[in-house]
């Protein structure tokens, strides 16, 4: 067995990565709200996730993938004020919050087959675990780790031991400066909610005192009264029904770091007493024009876009894999014309390679070295192109390409081998150019070369002889 490193943010350090159950990894990757499209910088994440998996998957690991979608309970405002998230949508759409949710997971879902993502094991809905969600904060109430306000229950951060340790929070100094700003009825500025109410106090709707249009479409009857969970709850609970406490790996963007991750340390581990997870993996933003990508934001771009330009929504992941997932990301459609034209050449010489034989076991080597190494995609990359740059014969490329390609995902697979008819002119001139280069007449070989690449076609110099394919 190979050993993983990987970066932990929980302790800032690269760590062995060992898995609770021998051969197995349960991994909990936070996924989308469900009110929009997902854009570009989105996906950069879930293809960082996916590079993840299937770097497990490739060392032997059989890897149990669960996603949330998050259908109900994200607010506008990460301090758990403001409108929900999908029913401002349905709202402004004039349709069902259901509509919504189903409109936006099934986009986002194509996404993830455009960008050859492997879909999760387990997809898991917050509207279809309410109960549960109810249960787990039933469990934090029991523990006294709970209060009620006027909106609704929150978790008080106060009561839990090391609150804020994954992102190095300084709570006593947060307390301090936000005395004043304190939301009403709030104890600590960190606490948030488990449970919102609908209406104040968890009573019912009252058409004579509240506004008829701004009533919920999803709501649910709790012991505090009618009302929804909290964004955060549905996480926790989620990840301990499908993989219990404490499981391997739980991931998401570098925005989770500060509020949504700690939130669910603290739910998970107070309402069962152990520790939640052993990794936590982080992946920093895409950014444009030296801003982060956001859904708010007037920078949004979605993959259907780059679809609409005609770009290939592989390219879009070549991009994303010739940087480390843990620097930022600046995208330019500069670098993705650069990213297509270099995968057009990657699948150009595939389509006129041999069919598979034995690899080249080096190269693989030091393939899993880089990818285990932290997921090191830039150097994985460059070792493709040692590979292309070979002169191994072409079934040796194919098969060790093949390989490097259950973990980068670029469709190598389905690249079919092109019959190539070669005019008897440029098979004479390719002749020709290896009796001189057998001769050291370099001068003779590089013209005949270009007289063969004016013909359009190229010659590639193999450890079998020379290679004729057509030039891009
Ligand atoms: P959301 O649907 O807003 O909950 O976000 C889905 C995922 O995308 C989360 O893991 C976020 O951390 C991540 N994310 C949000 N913005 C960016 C960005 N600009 N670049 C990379 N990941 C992002
Ligand atoms: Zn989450």
């Amino acid at each position: 067995m190979n050993k993983i490193y990987l970066y932990n943010t929980l302790t800032r350090k690269k760590e062995e990565f060992k898995p609770i159950k021998k051969g197995m990894v349960g991994l909990y990757t936070c996924g989308p709200t469900v009110y929009n499209y997902a854009h570009i910088g989105n996906l950069r994440t879930y293809v960082f996730e996916d590079v993840l998996r299937r770097t497990l998957e490739y060392n032997g690991l059989k890897v149990k993938h669960v996603m949330n979608i998050t259908d109900v309970g994200h607010l506008t405002s990460d301090a758990d004020s403001g409108e929900d998230k999908v029913e401002k949508t349905a709202k402004k759409e004039k349709k069902t919050v259901w509509q919504i949710a189903e409109f936006y997971t099934k986009a986002f879902r194509q996404d993830l087959k455009d960008l050859n993502i492997q879909e999760p094991h387990i997809w898991c809905k917050a509207t279809d675990h309410i109960k549960n969600q109810i249960a787990t904060i039933q469990k934090l109430e029991e523990k006294g780790f709970t209060y009620q306000t006027d909106d609704g229950i929150y978790f008080d951060t106060s009561k839990f031991k090391n609150y804020g340790e994954l992102a190095r929070l300084d709570v006593k100094g947060l307390k301090a400066g936000a005395r004043i700003k304190l939301r009403a009825g709030k104890k600590n500025p960190t606490d948030f909610a488990l449970w919102k109410f609908s209406y104040p106090r968890g009573r019912s709707f009252d058409a004579a005192q509240d506004n008829v249009a701004s009533r919920r479409q999803m709501e649910w009857d709790s012991p505090w009264g009618l009302g929804f969970p909290g964004w955060h709850i549905e996480c926790s609970t989620m990840s301990t029904k499908y993989l219990g406490q404490p499981f391997d790996i739980h991931t998401g963007g570098v925005d989770h770091i500060s509020v949504h991750h700690p939130n669910e340390i603290a739910q998970s581990e107070a309402a069962h007493g152990k520790k939640m997870t052993n990794f936590w993996l982080h992946g920093e933003f895409l950014i444009i024009k030296d801003q982060k990508m956001a859904k708010s934001g007037g920078n949004f771009i979605t993959l259907d876009s780059l679809k609409n330009k005609g770009v290939d929504p592989l390219a879009y992941r070549y991009l994303i894999l010739t940087s480390h997932y843990r620097s930022k990301l600046n995208f330019s459609w500069k670098s993705l014309t650069a990213a297509e034209s270099a995968l057009k050449s990657i699948y150009h010489q595939v389509e006129q390679f041999d069919s598979p034989k034995v690899g080249r076991a080096e190269l693989e080597q030091k393939f899993l070295k880089a990818i285990n190494n932290d997921l090191d995609t830039p150097r994985a990359i460059a070792i493709l192109w040692e590979l292309l740059k070979s002169n191994y014969p072409t079934d040796a490329k194919k098969k060790t390409l093949l390989e490097f390609d259950r973990v980068l995902g670029l469709g190598l697979a389905k690249i079919k081998k092109k019959k190539l008819s070669i005019p008897k002119a440029v098979k004479d001139l390719a002749e020709q150019r290896e009796k001189a280069r057998k001769k050291k007449d370099f001068s003779t070989a590089d013209t005949l070369r270009i007289k063969i690449e004016k013909l359009g076609f190229q010659v590639l110099d193999t450890k079998e002889g020379p290679n004729i394919i057509k030039k891009e």
